[in-house]
């Protein structure tokens, strides 16, 4: 990986219609803790998509178009990217449970050729509560 390495979170498209603006990814992100702690020190670029609405097909055709780009305009290929699915697609949270169609939108990713790791910020408010068993949709 190089200086033009690209982190790509893609967010639930329900949880960004709805409220989310990505901020708290890109600030652990941008801390480089949670789950992009691994990158710590490595200067990289950051870009957020959302999965387009369930089932999530969409991913796949915004990554295939990321990788035609990358290509053409900076010459870089798809293992320069890691793509993060976010907390609120792979854990359950106050917006809902975990994405039920998580195998489907990780199939998406590898299909289009990139590497694909569950996870970005992770709230420990969200954290105790999951412990404790608060989300009853928990799987
Ligand atoms: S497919 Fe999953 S991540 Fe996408 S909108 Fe539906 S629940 Fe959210």
């Amino acid at each position: 990986m190089s200086s033009s390495d690209y982190i790509v979170v893609v967010q639930c498209d329900q949880v960004v219609h709805e409220v989310c603006p990505g901020f708290l990814c890109e600030h652990a992100f941008n801390a480089r803790k949670d789950a992009f702690a691994p990158y710590a020190d490595r200067p990289m670029r950051y870009l957020s998509i959302s999965c387009g609405g369930c089932p999530g097909r969409a991913t796949e055709r915004k990554l295939v178009n990321l990788a035609r780009n990358l290509k053409k305009r900076e010459s870089l290929s798809s293992d320069c990217v890691v793509v993060h699915l976010s907390t609120c697609i792979t854990k359950s949270n106050h917006h809902g449970p975990r994405c039920p169609h998580i195998d489907y939108i990780k199939g998406q990713i590898r299909l289009a050729g990139f590497e694909c790791v569950e996870g970005s910020r992770y709230s420990p408010i969200a954290d105790e509560r999951r412990a404790a068993g608060l989300y009853t949709c928990d799987v």
